[in-house]
Parts: structure tokens; C-alpha cells; sequence
């Protein structure tokens, strides 16, 4: 069955700036405040993957939208994940891990054509144009505005710096 291939895709790559790498909840957050959230964040989807619907280990995922005229990432939400969805989100470390012998890459490309019902091509497809939008994500300085997630001011130790 051949899906529209311009129909949206569920599952979608979503790529972090080089340039933001360090600048996400679950580095400002001291650990067992994001233990906290990500079981909140488990509950909520039901124990199940988010995007499609597995049990088993979920990963919490954060949301981020990057508006491309100010520069600004502002975190959105966050959603629970399976491994495979996970490994999705993130291809780029996912074809680290599977270079280094850690992690099968073709599972993890299998399971975006399973989930999506498109074909190789549009896998393909989708893979280059959120490459392209990496390369040019990469070459600016980001803000990060945690929105509704911002932590107290006393947590604020344990925020990093800009890499
Ligand atoms: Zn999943």
C-alpha cells in the first residue's frame, strides 16, 4: 500500500544544532527533578511510545522549535519514546553508535519506513533535507528559552554554559 508520499510523516528526524548540543532541559535539570518529569512524561502516554505505541524502555524526548529569524530554540514539550523512535529523532548519533559497532542502523531505518508506511526513497528523502537544515542550524549561535519548563532561579547551579 502506497502511502502519498507528501503526506505529513509521524515519525520525523529531528535533528539538534551542533550549535545546542548542551543546551537542553536534561543537562540544566539536577537529576532527580528530570526523573521526575520523564516519569510524568511516561504516564501521561500510557506506559507506550508516543509516536507508535510500543512497550518496553521509553526515552523522554524534548520538543524543541527553532525559529529560524531570531535564533531562538524554545522548548515545546516532550513526548515518550520507544528506543527505535528515539534513535529516529536523533539519526545523526544513531549512525555514530552504529559505526561503532553498538547499534543496528538498518533497524533503525526499518522501523521509520514500518511506522511511516513510505518507501526508501522517501526515507531518503526526508534524511537529506533534515541533514540540510542541520548544516544550516549549525552555523548560528542558538538561545535557548525553556518556555513553561524554565526551572527556579535556586536550580540555576546547575546549569552548563554554551559549549
Ligand atoms: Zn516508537
Amino acid at each position: 500500500m502506497a502511502q502519498d508520499e507528501r503526506a505529513p510523516l509521524r515519525l520525523t528526524i529531528e535533528l539538534v544544532p551542533e550549535t545546542c548540543w548542551y543546551s537542553n532541559l536534561r543537562d540544566v535539570l539536577p537529576r532527580p527533578a528530570w526523573d521526575t518529569l520523564r516519569r510524568q512524561v511516561y504516564a501521561a502516554s500510557g506506559y507506550r511510545c508516543g509516536i507508535c505505541g510500543a512497550k518496553g524502555t521509553l526515552h523522554c524526548h524534548e520538543v524543541w522549535h527553532y525559529d529560524d529569524q531570531t535564533h531562538i530554540q524554545r522548548l515545546e514539550g516532550f513526548r515518550a519514546l520507544c528506543t527505535l523512535c528515539h534513535h529516529v529523532k536523533h539519526i545523526g548519533l544513531a549512525g555514530l553508535l552504529a559505526s561503532q559497532g553498538k547499534l543496528d542502523y538498518q533497524a533503525v531505518v526499518q522501523h521509520f519506513l514500518a511506522v511511516n508506511g513510505c518507501s526508501q526513497a522517501a526515507f531518503q528523502q526526508h534524511y537529506r533535507a533534515a541533514f540540510a537544515e542541520w548544516r544550516e542550524r549549525s552555523r548560528v549561535e542558538w538561545q535557548t528559552d525553556l518556555g513553561d519548563f524554565t526551572p527556579p532561579a535556586s536550580t540555576n547551579d546547575a546549569r552548563q554554559g554554551p559549549a
